[in-house]
C-alpha cells in the first residue's frame, strides 16, 4: 500500500474524460470521490506503460502540487498489468481474457468450475465491466467483475491455486435529478430525459395508485424525480431508489417522498399519507377497460341483460397479472363462468377477484402470502370470455364496486400522525424543495 497525494479537481477532470454524463459532482462529495478515484487511478496508470489493444484511450493528468488529499490506494504487484474492458456481444471469457492479455489455461479452469467464480459465465452480458491484473508473462493474478447490487466478485490467486469472493465496495453515492415532458409515452419522456429504466420502473409502481399509465397520460404532463445513484467499483453509475418524485397529470398534482424514519422506510405524499399498502389502480401494468362496471348490460355469451360486478381489461394472452396490494390467496382454481380464477383476501374486509387466466403464476396456491405487485397469473380467456382480457373485481365486505370508483381505498392504514408525521415533515421538507426546484428548470425548460 501506497500513500500518494492528488489534487481533487484534477481527478474530477480526469473522470470527465471518462465519463461526459457525470457533469457536476457535488463538491461536499469531493473527498468520496477522490477516494474511490485512487483506485481506478492507480489502475489508469498501469495503462500508461503497458502496451495495450484497448480501444479505450485513457489521458491522465497526475497532479503533485496544491495537495488536498491524502489516500491510501491499493498498488499492484511489482511489474504486473491492470485493464479493464467490458463484454462484447459473442464474447466467450476466454476471448476478453486473451483482449486483456491474459493467457491462463488454469485460470478459466478455476472459473469454470469454482460455484462463486462460475457466475461470471451466466452474468457475461455485453456492457458488463471486467479488470484484471496480470503478469508479463500473461498470468492471471486477479480478476474483478460486478456482483449484485454493487458487490464485486473478486478472483485472485493464491500460493497454490485461485480463491474467489465478493466484496462489497463502500460505493460512492449521488443524488441525480430529473424531469421530463410526456409527448407520446412517459417511458420514451424518461428516456429522453436521461432517466435510466429502473428508475421509471420505480416511478410507474410509485404513482400506481393515482395513475393508469397507459390510459390516464396526456401530451404534456410532466415530471420530476430525485433518485440515488453509487459509483460502483467499476468506475459506473448504478441507479438506486427514488427519493422523490412528482408526476402532473392533466393539470393534478401528484408527489411522493421517501421517508427513511418508519420501519425499512417508505414512501409517503408529502402531508404523510401513506402509499405503500394502498390498492393499486390496475392489475395490469397496460391494458384499456374495455366493458365497465354496470348494475346491468347485455352479456355477449349469455345473450341477456346481466350486472357486470367488475371491470374487463384488455390484454394479449400472457400478460402478467399482479396483485393489487399485499394479500392472502383465498382460491386459485376453476370457477364456472370464471374459467381459471384467483380471489385474494386484502385488509379491511376487501377482497379481489382475477378471471379468466390463461395460467397461474408458478406454485400460486391458497392460503399464501403475497405481496402488492406479486405476479399472481396471467391473461387468458378461460371460461365464458370472446377474447383474451381480465376480469377484475373489487369487493368490499363482499360487495362488489367499481374498482375504479371512489370507494377504492388510496390509502391504507400506514399514514402518520401526531409525533411521527411532525419527524417526517421537518426530515422530507429538504428533499421536497429539491423537486421544486427540479420543477423550475422543467417548466423554464419547456415553455
Ligand atoms: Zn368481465
Amino acid at each position: 500500500m501506497t500513500s500518494i497525494k492528488y489534487k481533487v479537481h484534477a481527478l474530477k477532470r480526469w473522470i470527465l474524460t471518462q465519463n461526459p454524463n457525470i457533469d457536476a459532482i457535488d463538491a461536499r462529495y469531493s473527498g468520496k470521490v477522490a477516494t474511490v478515484l485512487m483506485l481506478v487511478f492507480g489502475v489508469a496508470t498501469a495503462f500508461g506503460i503497458t502496451p495495450t489493444t484497448s480501444d479505450r484511450s485513457v489521458p491522465l493528468v497526475p497532479v503533485i502540487e496544491d495537495i488536498t488529499q491524502n489516500v491510501v490506494v491499493p498498488t499492484p504487484t511489482p511489474g504486473s498489468y491492470v485493464q479493464q474492458d467490458q463484454v462484447r456481444s459473442g464474447d466467450t471469457l476466454a476471448a476478453l481474457l486473451f483482449r486483456l492479455g491474459v493467457s491462463d489455461q488454469p485460470a478459466l479452469d478455476f472459473i469454470s468450475t469454482d460455484p462463486k467464480a462460475r457466475v461470471i459465465y451466466q452474468r457475461m452480458a455485453p456492457g458488463k465491466p471486467i479488470r484484471v491484473e496480470r503478469d508479463a508473462n500473461g498470468s492471471l493474478l486477479s480478476l474483478r467483475f460486478p456482483d449484485k447490487e454493487n458487490g464485486t466478485l473478486v478472483v485472485a490467486r493464491t500460493s497454490d491455486g485461485f480463491n474467489a469472493s465478493v466484496v462489497q465496495i463502500g460505493a460512492l453515492h449521488r443524488v441525480i435529478q430529473a424531469s421530463g415532458t410526456v409527448q407520446s409515452s412517459f417511458f420514451a419522456a424518461a428516456d429522453s430525459a436521461g432517466i435510466p429504466d429502473s428508475v421509471s420502473h420505480q416511478m410507474t409502481q410509485l404513482f400506481s395508485t393515482d395513475l393508469d399509465f397507459h390510459n390516464d397520460l396526456r401530451a404534456g404532463d410532466t415530471f420530476s424525480v430525485v433518485y440515488e445513484s453509487a459509483q460502483n467499483d467499476f468506475d459506473q453509475l448504478v441507479p438506486g431508489r427514488i427519493l422523490a418524485a412528482e408526476f402532473v397529470n392533466k393539470g393534478s398534482v401528484f408527489r411522493r417522498v421517501y421517508y427513511a424514519g418508519t420501519e425499512g422506510g417508505d414512501y409517503y405524499t408529502p402531508d404523510g399519507h401513506g402509499s405503500h399498502s394502498s390498492f393499486l389502480r390496475s392489475p395490469i401494468e397496460f391494458s384499456r377497460v374495455t366493458s365497465g362496471f354496470t348494475a346491468a348490460r347485455f352479456h355477449p355469451i349469455l345473450k341477456t341483460w346481466r350486472a357486470h360486478k367488475g371491470i374487463d381489461l384488455a390484454a394479449p394472452s400472457g400478460t402478467p397479472i399482479v396483485s393489487v396490494a399485499n394479500a392472502t390467496v383465498t382460491f386459485a382454481g376453476w370457477r364456472n363462468g370464471y374459467g381459471n380464477m384467483i380471489e385474494l383476501h386484502h385488509a379491511n374486509g376487501i377482497d379481489t377477484v382475477y378471471g379468466h387466466l390463461s395460467a397461474f403464476a408458478n406454485g400460486l396456491h391458497s392460503g399464501e402470502k403475497i405481496r402488492q405487485g406479486d405476479v399472481i397469473g396471467f391473461v387468458g380467456m378461460t371460461g365464458w370470455a370472446t377474447g383474451p382480457h381480465l376480469h377484475y373485481e373489487f369487493k368490499i365486505n363482499g360487495v362488489q364496486h367499481d374498482p375504479l370508483g371512489p370507494e377504492v381505498p388510496r390509502y391504507a392504514s400506514t399514514d402518520l400522525t401526531g409525533h411521527a408525521r411532525g419527524h417526517f415533515l421537518t426530515a422530507t421538507a429538504p428533499l421536497l424543495q429539491q423537486l421544486d426546484a427540479v420543477r423550475g428548470t422543467a417548466l423554464a425548460r419547456f415553455e
